[in-house]
Order: structure tokens, then sequence, then C-alpha cells
């Protein structure tokens, strides 16, 4: 089968088309054909960049002023003769839309039809930003693929095997009653796939296997699973809870936010931009949300850029520790997302220190071709080797996110009536 995927944000789409079947994935031999974005939709200068897996490719800039014209332009892409992708759009079995939240409602992947689309839209109350996009992405996509299966993968869906005593806050019960405050969790797929991954490389038993994934991107957050399925996560109601990340604050004593609130006049939506959009690496750094500029900056020997750091590495280790805790030992610990694939700056401050639980990281491996992962690499192991010839009791690996892959393998479970 081949798939496409389609991640539609405000301004931007997205696409992969992954050829794979569930004899395929078992094996997993599954793998992209072409993958691409399209980026400031709504624009004159829009920028549109693809890439075949021989290296061929294009990037450009373009008047692309909304979604339909966008998705127009990927089914070019898809049926163009420069390269040739696709012969025909029949070639493509069923489309895989990420939809970042599915509320209480939904632990799995599904084909989406009018009750699901609903749901969606009810979800949005918790994630006004991101799902009302995603659905927008369904509803165009379906005007160009009325005639397949489209299935929704929820970032949310691999965290509801979390239990009660993780997912609850401390608030009074009705509070969750009425309104479904708990914690939701985010980048499911991504934990998701590195776990399986770091498991099938391990060679342990699933149902016994203790992983701690870390996904460092743009947002950030940190999972543990416990036999292959999540019983906890830092991210919570909303994204903005846990780890440090490039904006946004992480965790903060509620009351400092009312404090704020009373003393410099804010109101909600200017509470909300300070938490989401002022803090984290460029709130505390005054320099940028991207780690790349911070790092440097800490090189010339900025202060506010080596504090910054400091804090995301020691909140980042401080929940390393808890959710070892919480998973009652630890066989590997993952990291993954731009930061997590390219910083060893962060993977060696995070990690220094945690020779007592087990996880000793080798600074060679993981400073080698300047701490950034490869293209061909699936899978580096960082972990140190010890004077009698053993790795350290808990790998630390290094392992490249693939969400495409999720989404298109839900998609042909969701087709097959696997799922
Ligand atoms: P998103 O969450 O938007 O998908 P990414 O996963 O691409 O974002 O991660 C973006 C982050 O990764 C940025 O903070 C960027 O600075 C960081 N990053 C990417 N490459 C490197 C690198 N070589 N060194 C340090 N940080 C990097």
């Amino acid at each position: 089968m081949k798939i496409l995927t389609l991640n539609c944000g405000s301004s931007s789409i997205k696409f992969d088309v992954i050829s794979t079947s569930v004899e395929v994935m078992q094996k997993g031999q599954d793998y992209s054909i072409v993958r691409g974005v399209i980026e400031r939709i709504g624009t004159e200068n829009a920028i549109v960049r693809y890439k075949l897996p021989n290296g061929d490719g294009f990037k450009g800039e373009e008047k692309i002023l909304d979604h339909k014209i966008a998705l127009k332009r990927i089914v070019d892409i898809l049926t163009g003769d420069k390269p040739r992708i696709l012969n025909s759009l029949s070639e493509i079995n069923g489309v895989g839309h990420r939809v970042v939240h599915g509320g209480e409602s939904f632990s799995k992947s599904v084909i989406i039809n009018d009750a699901v689309e609903n749901e969606i839209i009810a979800c949005s109350e918790f994630e006004p930003l991101h799902n009302p996009q995603n659905l927008s992405g369904i509803k165009v996509a379906s005007e160009f693929f009325p005639s397949i299966p489209h299935v929704a993968v929820f970032d949310t869906g691999f965290h509801h095997s979390i239990p009660a005593k993780a997912f609850l806050y401390a608030l009074p019960y009705d509070i969750y009653q009425k309104y479904k405050m708990r914690r939701y969790g985010f980048h499911g797929t991504s934990h998701r796939y590195v776990s399986q991954q770091a498991i099938k490389f391990l060679g342990i038993p699933s149902e016994n296997s203790k992983i701690i994934t870390a996904h460092l991107g743009n947002g950030c957050s940190i999972t543990a699973v416990s036999g292959g399925r999540s019983i906890d996560t830092s991210m919570g109601h909303t994204p903005l809870e846990g780890l440090m990340m490039g904006t946004r604050c992480g965790d903060l004593d509620p009351a400092v936010i009312l404090h704020i609130m009373n003393k410099e006049k804010l109101n909600i939506a200017d509470a909300d931009s300070l938490m989401n959009k002022k803090s984290g690496l460029l709130g505390v750094s005054g320099i940028s949300n991207d780690l790349r500029e911070v790092e440097e900056a800490r090189e010339q020997g900025n202060e506010r850029a080596k504090l910054a750091i400091d804090i995301f590495c020691y909140r980042l280790k401080k929940y390393i520790t808890a959710y070892a805790g919480a998973l009652g030992g630890l066989d590997a610990l993952v990291f993954t997302g731009g930061i997590g694939e390219n910083s060893s700056l962060i993977r060696e401050l995070s990690t220094n220190g945690l020779e007592f639980m087990g996880t000793k990281i080798d600074l060679a491996k993981n400073n080698a071709n300047g701490g950034r992962i490869c293209k061909e690499d699936r899978l580096v192991d960082i972990s140190a080797v010890g004077t009698d010839g053993n790795y350290s009791r808990v790998r630390t690996l290094v392992i490249p996110t693939n969400e495409e892959l999720i989404i298109a393998r839900d998609t042909v479970l969701c087709i097959e009536k696997l799922l």
C-alpha cells in the first residue's frame, strides 16, 4: 500500500508518502517515497520543499494563499513528471492525518467519519491552536481523495494507558468530572516510535521493558514507558507543562502566574502568551528559542545563555530520575527530536551525574559527527563501555523520530481492521 500522511498546521502542511503493508511493517521494511513540507501558507512567498530518497528534490518560493491550494500543489508534486513519483493518484490507498488532541475519546487511531470529526471539534476546546487546523486539513484532503479511507492518528493516543494517579491533578475532583481537566500528554506518536525502536534494538521482551523517551524539539516532553505502554508523561492538559522548551516555561508554581497577572495587569491572553511564547530558552536567555543560537552565545561566554541551558538540562535530569523511580528501574534512556538528535551538549549535561543509577554516556560517541545524528543512522548507542567490556547498565540511545511512519502504519492497520 501507499499511504499519504499529512500534518496540517496553521501555516504549514508536512507530507510523506510511505510504502507499507502489514507484512512489510512487521519486517520493518516500510519506507518513504517522498517527504516534503509547504511552509508560510497564506503568503506570496510560501516555501515548497520535498525530497526523494535518491536525493532528488525541490525547494522554491511560491504564492500559496490557502491550505486547499497547498494540497493541490502536493497532489501536483505526487503526480508530476519530473520527478515521477506516482503514475496516478489512485495509487494512494489511504490518508493518515496527525491530530493533536483526541481527549478521553480516542485511545487508538480511527477511520474518520462524521462522528469522529465531531469529537475532534469537541476536543478543540482543549487544543484551540491545532485541532481546528488538523480538521480543516482533513476536510480539504477529503475533497482531493474522496473515495479512500482517511485515518486520524492522535498525539494523545499513546498516553491513554497512563493511570489515574498520574493523570489527575490534585484539584477538587469535580473539576476533572466537569471539565475533563487532566494530563493528556502529547508527542505520543514520537514516544511510541522511539520506545518501540529501543525495545527492538535491546532485544528485550517488550512486556518487561522500562524505557524513558525524551522528545526534545521546539516543544519538549519526556515519557516513562513500561512494558511498551506510556505510564507517565511530562506534558499535561496542554503542551505547556513539564520540561523547559523553546518558548514555553514548563513546570511553574501556579501562584506565580496569578501574582504576575495582578502585578503587571495581564489578562488571560497576555498570561498565556507570557508562558507559551515568551518563556523557556528564549525568555531566560533573551537571545532565541533556537537552541543552536543559545549554544553559540554560551560558547561566546554569554551568562544568560549558559543559565538557560543549565536550567533546561537540570530540569530534564530531574525528570529522568523521577521517571526511573516511577518505572522502578530503567533499561534505556532515549533522546529524540531536533535537540535530542543533534545536541551533544544537552545529552551530556542532562545525564552527567546519573552514573549512580547506571546511566553513563561515552563522550566521544556522544560528540561524533559534531553530536548530530547522520541521515542514514536509524539509532546511535552512546552508552559507555566499562573496563569489564560491558555497556553501562542503562543504555543511552539517540533515535531519530519518525512520526510519519507510525501514522502510515496505523492507517494501514485501520484499513485492514486490525486496530
Ligand atoms: P519541532 O518541535 O518544531 O518539530 P525540531 O524537532 O526540528 O522542532 O527541533 C527544533 C530544535 O532543535 C531547535 O531548538 C533547534 O535549535 C534544535 N536543533 C536542531 N539542530 C541542532 C543542532 N545541530 N544543535 C543544537 N540544536 C539543534
